[in-house]
């Protein structure tokens, strides 16, 4: 149904790699599979929107039960370091890489089954996904995207019968997860740490030719490459801050090599602002708070460096002019976050020139709201509305009335004086920029009661289609636009 010459439209180029990276597994069939919800916006990112595959195809692809004609299913080896230590077991424990899939427009996409059943690296783990965080993970990731956030995406979810040990017993669920990569820093970790110089070579080549192939002429094909990964890297967390997301599992296991926020696991949009936010109650030390991942990216950076260094020293002739080359591009990733998370806050708050005391004015404005503990998102959205006059009810109620948020509203005006572009053009650019709709944990719990509790998808299709067009205020809508009810729950665990 729908599914006319799609064996021609797979090149599913990681499976031809060699055999070690991955192992041949068949997604393991999921009784009752259920087909929750298809994004419009990926099927349309896949070429997909005319003629989409039916709701069967889907069913079944999600079920387990029948794969897209050219798929050929894998599970990746790879490694990492989780909370700091090496574990060398890793590998698609749970997810299955399908087939690479080759859009109308010439783009090539991953398509991986998420919740597929076990694989040789699953351990002592059962394989599954659960409803919750499979959800939690399809909502994010159109979220993200629509938000201008680097992000894997998710083209559907569907939920089943079989039944899932976690801290209780809740539904199973699998997620069809849409990516140009599914590489991982780990992915070289694996092959550095093993000693295998040639399969690094290959890996290397493979994600050259996939994502940078104009980087071949290069003198270090591989050192040039990182500097990419570090840019992405820089870029995407610097989108992270602007935007008060806090990803919960930085091990490099979860670090995509095109800087694509990926693996959403106990992840959460902030509400109240504060810098020591984390949202994973497994990690006591805090090691992933929000104002800790610039600095988590910089040491996950520090490793994918140490697994590139023989190959580079390999090309550059010598390890030195390595140890130099990855100095460099690790030098430059401070810069270009800052850069571009400064750019980020400065059209956040409206300012289209840039001017000296702009950082300043920018971090008193995150010192009042972590005082105040004033919503993150709601502040920007009354910024982007304000006329200079008298502050409003609700400019009030987003920064507090104080004589802090008195005094720093006094400095922004005068500010924005400064400004040549007119005042109408300034709300409009700064609404287009700060959501209304923002994934927060209550709303993601409120589509997960629905369906768990009566199989009710109207909530998780209303909430997706707010996520997806955030910036624009939608009818009916208000609920999703306003902060969490006091006692609402903000940690998570990482049982997903
Ligand atoms: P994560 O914490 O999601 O990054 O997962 C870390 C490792 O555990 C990866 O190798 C996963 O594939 C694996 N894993 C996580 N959950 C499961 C599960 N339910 N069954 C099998 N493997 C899992
Ligand atoms: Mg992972
Ligand atoms: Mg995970």
């Amino acid at each position: 149904a729908g599914l006319e010459g799609f064996a021609a439209r797979f090149d599913n180029r990681y499976a031809r790699l060699p055999a070690h990276f991955f192992t041949r597994v068949a997604p393991t069939p999921r009784k009752g599979t259920r087909l929750l919800d298809v994004s419009p916006g990926c099927l349309a990112l896949l070429g997909l929107d005319a003629g989409r595959p039916g709701t069967e195809a889907f069913t079944a692809l999600l079920g387990g039960e029948q794969l897209w004609p050219g798929m050929d299913p894998i599970a990746q080896k790879y490694t990492g370091h989780q909370f700091g230590i090496y574990n060398p077991s890793l590998g698609d424990g749970r997810g299955l890489l399908l087939g690479e899939w080759l859009a109308p427009d010439g783009q090539r996409f991953d398509l991986h089954l998420k919740g597929a059943g076990v694989t040789p690296y699953s351990r002592f783990a059962d394989g599954q996904a659960v409803l919750r965080s499979s959800l939690r993970e399809y909502l994010a990731s159109e979220a993200m995207a629509a938000l201008g956030v680097p992000t894997s995406r998710a083209l559907a979810v569907a939920v089943n019968q079989e039944r899932v040990r976690r801290e209780r017993w809740e539904p199973g669920a699998t997620l069809l997860r849409v990516a140009p990569s599914h590489v991982r820093f780990g992915h070289f970790e694996w092959l550095a740490f093993g000693g295998d110089k040639p399969g690094l070579r290959k890996l290397i080549d493979h994600v050259i030719d996939d994502h940078w192939p104009h980087l071949r002429g290069h003198e270090s094909p591989t050192a040039a490459m990182f500097d990419e990964v570090v840019a992405a890297t820089a870029e995407m967390i610097a989108a992270w801050q602007a935007y008060g997301f806090v990803h919960g599992v930085m091990n490099t296991d979860n670090m995509s090599i095109l800087g694509l926020t990926f693996d959403y696991g106990p992840f959460a949009f902030q509400d109240a602002f504060d810098p020591g936010f984390n949202p994973n109650h497994t990690d006591q030390e805090g090691r992933y708070s929000y104002a800790e991942q610039p600095s988590v990216g910089l040491w996950n950076l520090s490793r994918l460096a140490s697994a590139l260094l023989g190959p580079i020293s390999d090309e550059l002739g010598g390890e030195e002019r390595a140890r130099d080359a990855l100095a460099g591009a690790l030098e430059r990733y401070g810069e270009r976050l800052n850069l571009r998370f400064g750019e980020r806050m400065r059209a956040r708050l409206g300012l289209e020139l840039e001017q000296p005391d702009d950082p300043r004015l920018l971090g008193d404005f995150l010192a009042l709201l972590q005082a105040g503990r004033c919503d993150y998102h709601l502040c920007f959205r009354a910024l982007a509305d304000w006329h200079g006059d008298e502050p409003g009810e609700r400019l009030r109620a987003a920064l507090g009335d104080g004589a802090a948020s008195r005094d720093w509203l006094a400095r922004y005006r005068d500010r924005l004086g400064r400004e040549t572009r007119a005042e109408a053009a300034r709300m409009v650019a700064m609404n287009a920029v700060n959501p209304l709709y923002v994934l927060r944990t209550h709303l993601a719990q409120r589509a997960i009661e629905a369906i768990e509790t009566s199989a009710d998808t109207a909530e998780l299709v209303r909430l997706r289609a707010c996520l997806s067009a955030p910036f624009t205020p939608q009818p009916g809508a208000e609920a999703y636009a306003s902060a969490p009810p006091a006692g609402a729950p903000v940690c998570l665990s990482c049982s997903s």
